[in-house]
């Protein structure tokens, strides 16, 4: 029987210990306060942030959203951030991306205060992670998907990873978390040949290439572990994965649902980079 990993008990008990964390700082006058960076009304943004602002009014940290136009000049949109890394009542600052084409974003990381950088823009937080240094602000979909990992007692040391993707918002700081626990990986991408081969060999397979439905059982075997991170639309306008969860669940030996796996810790992740933030003030 396969299991299914699912991410909510995940998300709960990373928000149990966020709010004796924050009954801690309100005893010490703190307040974890969260600015949000929104550019524009785009419908996914504003339902991200939605769901967002519903989760820290849930553990009690609290959250003001900075709109500004889509067309911003970059100086405009560093000087908001400059002002918030100023503002002593906010904790964490999260910029929502893509960033319109007319912005560099090398710019923003750069100038986003690495203290309040609860998404893990700043080159600094990400350098700390490839060092190493996992007590830091970490990017929150690598991170929610070792959180399931841990959450689950899979054992990481000396097992083979695979991961399939090698972005900086998933692959590549996640690989390094692997790495950190001693885990064996390997990272592919569009150009690996026989990439069922690699992914047959390997203990656990992190799916990420943001294609729905892409892997079917010819990439697993009975006793693979699935972490699919992948968020895409299916032909009929469903919300999927990126393996074919009904082909591949009677296969596996374990595997995340989407919607209800990564994506349910990724938020639980962000907030508690906010308590950090704060406690850090
Ligand atoms: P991305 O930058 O487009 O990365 C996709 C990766 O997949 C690239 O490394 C690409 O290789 C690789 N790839 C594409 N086609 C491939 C193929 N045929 N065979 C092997 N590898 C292939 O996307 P991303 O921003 O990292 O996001 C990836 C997915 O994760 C998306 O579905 C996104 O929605 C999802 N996501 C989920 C969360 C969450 O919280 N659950 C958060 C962020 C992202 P190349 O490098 O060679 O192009």
């Amino acid at each position: 029987m396969t299991d299914v990993l699912k991410g909510k008990v995940v998300a709960d008990r990373i928000k149990e210990q966020m709010k004796k964390d924050i009954q801690e700082l309100k005893q010490a006058n703190k307040t974890p306060r969260l600015g949000i960076v929104r550019l524009g009304d785009n419908p996914g943004d504003i339902s991200y942030e939605k769901s967002i602002i519903k989760n820290c009014n849930n553990v009690g940290i609290e959250s003001k959203v900075y709109e500004r136009d889509r067309d911003i000049k970059t100086e405009e949109l560093v000087e908001l951030i400059e002002e918030l890394n100023r503002n002593d009542e906010i904790s964490g600052i999260l910029v929502f991306r893509p960033l319109p084409d007319h912005i560099d974003e090398d710019i923003i990381r750069n100038v986003i205060s690495p203290e309040k950088d609860v998404d893990c823009m700043h080159p600094l937080n990400l350098e700390n992670i490839f060092e190493g240094k996992m007590d830091g602000f970490a990017p929150c979909t690598p991170k929610a998907a070792m959180e399931i990992l841990k959450y689950y007692d899979i054992p990481l040391e000396g097992k083979n990873v695979v991961v399939v993707n090698r972005s900086m918002v998933v692959g590549k700081p996640l690989a390094m978390m692997l790495l950190n626990e001693n885990a064996t990986v390997t990272i592919c991408h569009s150009r690996t040949k026989n990439l069922n081969e690699v992914t047959k060999n390997a203990d656990i397979v992190v799916v990420a290439l943001g294609r729905a439905k892409f892997f079917d059982e010819s990439y697993f075997t009975e006793e693979s572990i699935v972490i699919d991170v992948g968020v895409s639309l299916d032909e009929n306008g469903k919300l999927s994965g990126d393996a074919d969860y009904d082909r591949v669940l009677p296969l596996v030996n374990k595997i995340t649902p989407v919607p209800g796996g990564v994506g349910s810790v990724t938020t639980s992740i962000l907030l508690s980079q906010v308590v950090l933030a704060c406690k850090n003030m």
